[in-house]
C-alpha cells in the first residue's frame, strides 16, 4: 500500500535502523564503517529507556553464560572489551547494558531513545516513511530510503491458549514479567515451556517456592553437551532460514538444538527440580488438570513459552503471509526491497545477529547506490 506524503517529513535519512540491540548495533557499526554518518545519513532509534536491547529488561538473577554464549559485537575487541572476560557475578542485564553503552559511545552511533517507531509505510516518492513517537506523545516522521528493522522479540511474548486460562484465580505471567523468585516465596508454582527461560526460573524457584511443577508441550530434549552443539545449531539455524524464506512463523531454536546440560542443570535434574511433565489438559480456578486427570494446586502459572518477532509497526507494509510470517531472504524482505530484517530467523542469536550486521550493511549500501 502506498500513501501520499500529505505533510512533509520532519527529517530525511538515508537509512533508519529500528532497534539498538545486538542486531541493530551490529548493522549500525558496519554502515558507519561503510561511510554513513550516524545521526544524519543513518538514524538509529530505540524505544527503550537505556542501552542493552532486550537484555536491560532481563531478570536480576540471570547471569552471562547461564543460557548460551553472548557474542561480542563487531569492533568490541578493538575497544578492549569482550564478554568472555565479563564479571559473571553481576546480573547479565547490567553487564550487557554497560558494554553496549560503551560501544555506542566509542563508535558514536548517536542512538535516539526513548523513541518508538509506531509505523513504517510506503510513500509516493519511492521511499519509506517511519513514524515515531516519544513518551510525551510527540509524533514525528522520517523519510528514509532504506529501513533496517532490528526490533527483536522481547515486546511480543507468546502465550498459548489453554482451556480455563481465563478462570484461573492466581497470578499468570510471561517471561518478560518475571522479576525474581522472591515474589513466589512459599507458593505453588507451575512453569510452562521447554526452553532456557523455564529452566532458569525452576532453578531459581527451587527452595524458595513451596513447590514447582514443570509442563512442556514436547518432552524436553536434553542435548548431550554442556554447551550448544555446533552441528545441531547449524541444523536449527537452517530450519529458521527455511521458515523465514517460506514466510512461516519461526520455530524456537531449542526445539532444534536440544538444551545443553550445564553442571547447574545436571544438578537440577539430579535433585528432581527439572522433571518435565506432559502438557496439562486444562486450567481451573485453583490450578491445572494434568494429562492423567489429577489436580495440581497452583498459586501462579509462569508462561515461559517463547516469543514472536515484534513486527507490529510494519503492518502498513502488508508483508504478513497467510502462514503468519514474513518472507525474508538473506535478511531482506522479499516483498519490500527497501526493508531489511536484522536478527530475524537464522540471525536470531547474538552470533547470528553479528554476522547479519555485515551482510545487511553491504546490501543496504548496494540499495542506496541503486544496484
Ligand atoms: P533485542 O535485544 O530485543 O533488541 C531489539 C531492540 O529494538 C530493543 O532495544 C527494543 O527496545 C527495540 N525496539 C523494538 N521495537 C521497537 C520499535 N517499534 N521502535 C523502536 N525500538 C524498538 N542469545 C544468545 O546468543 N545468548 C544468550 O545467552 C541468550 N540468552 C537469552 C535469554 C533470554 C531469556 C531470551 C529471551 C533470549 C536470549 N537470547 C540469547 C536471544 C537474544 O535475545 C538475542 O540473541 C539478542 O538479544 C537479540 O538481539 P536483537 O538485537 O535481535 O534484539
Amino acid at each position: 500500500m502506498t500513501e501520499p506524503l500529505e505533510t512533509p517529513a520532519d527529517q530525511h535519512a538515508r537509512v533508519v535502523v529500528i532497534g539498538a540491540g545486538q542486531a541493530g548495533l551490529s548493522v549500525g557499526y558496519h554502515l558507519r564503517r561503510l561511510g554513513l554518518v550516524p545521526g544524519s545519513d543513518m538514524v538509529v532509534l530505540d524505544r527503550a529507556p537505556s542501552t542493552g536491547g532486550a537484555w536491560q529488561f532481563r531478570w536480576e538473577a540471570l547471569r552471562l553464560g547461564a543460557a548460551h554464549r553472548v557474542h561480542d559485537l563487531p569492533g568490541m575487541r578493538a575497544m578492549g572489551l569482550q564478554f568472555d572476560d565479563a564479571d559473571r557475578s553481576r546480573p547479565a542485564r547490567d553487564v550487557v547494558s554497560e558494554y553496549y553503552r560503551r560501544f555506542e559511545q566509542h563508535y558514536d552511533l548517536r542512538v535516539r531513545r526513548p523513541v518508538a517507531v509506531s509505523s513504517v509505510s510506503r510513500i509516493g516518492d519511492g521511499s519509506l516513511c517511519v513514524t515515531t513517537r516519544t513518551p510525551d506523545g510527540t509524533e514525528a516522521r522520517i523519510r528514509a530510503e532504506v529501513v533496517v528493522n532490528a526490533s527483536g522479540t522481547w515486546g511480543t511474548p507468546f502465550m498459548p491458549w489453554y482451556p480455563g486460562r481465563d478462570v484461573f484465580a492466581g497470578r499468570q505471567l510471561d517471561t518478560t514479567e518475571y522479576r525474581s523468585a522472591a515474589e513466589f516465596a512459599g507458593q505453588d508454582v507451575v512453569v510452562v515451556g521447554g526452553g532456557t527461560s523455564a529452566i532458569g526460573f525452576l532453578l531459581e524457584l527451587d527452595g524458595v517456592a513451596r513447590s514447582t511443577r514443570w509442563f512442556t508441550r514436547r518432552p524436553v530434549l536434553w542435548a548431550d553437551t554442556t554447551s550448544l552443539d555446533l552441528e545441531s545449531a547449524v541444523a536449527a539455524v537452517d530450519e529458521q532460514d527455511r521458515a523465514a524464506r517460506a514466510g512461516e512463523v519461526l520455530p524456537s531454536i531449542v526445539s532444534g538444538t536440544g538444551v545443553p546440560v550445564s553442571r547447574r542443570i545436571r544438578a537440577g535434574i539430579d535433585r528432581g527440580v527439572l522433571q518435565d511433565e506432559p502438557m496439562f489438559r486444562r486450567i481451573d480456578e485453583s490450578g491445572v488438570i494434568t494429562a492423567d486427570g489429577r489436580h495440581v494446586h497452583a498459586d501462579a502459572i509462569i508462561w515461559a513459552t517463547g516469543f514472536r518477532a515484534d513486527l507490529r509497526h510494519l503492518a502498513p507494509l502488508h508483508l504478513r503471509t497467510a502462514a503468519g510470517g514474513v518472507v525474508v531472504e538473506d535478511g531482506r524482505a522479499a516483498d519490500e526491497p527497501r526493508l531489511f530484517l536484522a536478527g530475524y530467523g537464522p540471525q536470531a542469536s547474538t552470533i547470528g545477529a553479528n554476522r547479519a550486521g555485515r551482510l545487511i550493511a553491504r546490501q543496504v549500501m548496494d540499495e542506496l547506490r541503486g544496484a
